[in-house]
């Protein structure tokens, strides 16, 4: 006797197990250290310069989607995730994506479009300043 479980086995997986684990993502330490060392303390940002304690990386493609600790996929910014810059960027306030995409070097474009494809570029650092969240509904 067979139970169905009303699931149909997933494509590529005959069984219907977990999906394949995602790509490994590079963790790499001493590639931050360098690139923080390297970096003027000035915010890809706002412009700004600051002092080094108050900077910190920004993963343009975000650890959590599998963005690499490699220096394309690093912005130099203040703040420190829910602070300054980094916490615009993290949050999407102030137009912070609109302003880093429009300083973003070829090799970091080349690092996301790879990553990630233009659209995912362009849906998650904007080129146009208009807004980098969904419009605010007026009830005017
Ligand atoms: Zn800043």
């Amino acid at each position: 006797m067979t139970v169905d479980s009303g699931l149909a086995p997933r494509e590529g997986t005959p069984y219907g197990g977990p999906d394949p684990k995602p790509e490994k993502r590079i963790v790499d330490v001493v590639a931050m250290r360098r690139f923080r060392k390297n970096s003027a303390p000035v915010c890809q940002v706002c412009g700004k310069p600051w002092p080094r304690y108050a900077m910190s990386i920004h993963h343009i493609v975000p650890r959590s989607q599998g963005g690499d600790d490699v220096e394309a996929n690093f912005a130099y910014v203040d703040g420190h995730g829910s602070s300054g810059c980094h916490g615009c960027l993290e949050s999407r306030r102030n137009g912070a994506r609109f302003r880093l995409r429009q300083v973003l070097s070829q090799a970091q474009v080349d690092y996301v479009v790879a990553k990630k494809g233009q659209a995912w570029l362009d849906r998650h650092y904007p080129v146009s300043a208009v807004s980098d969240r969904s419009p605010v509904k007026s009830s005017a």
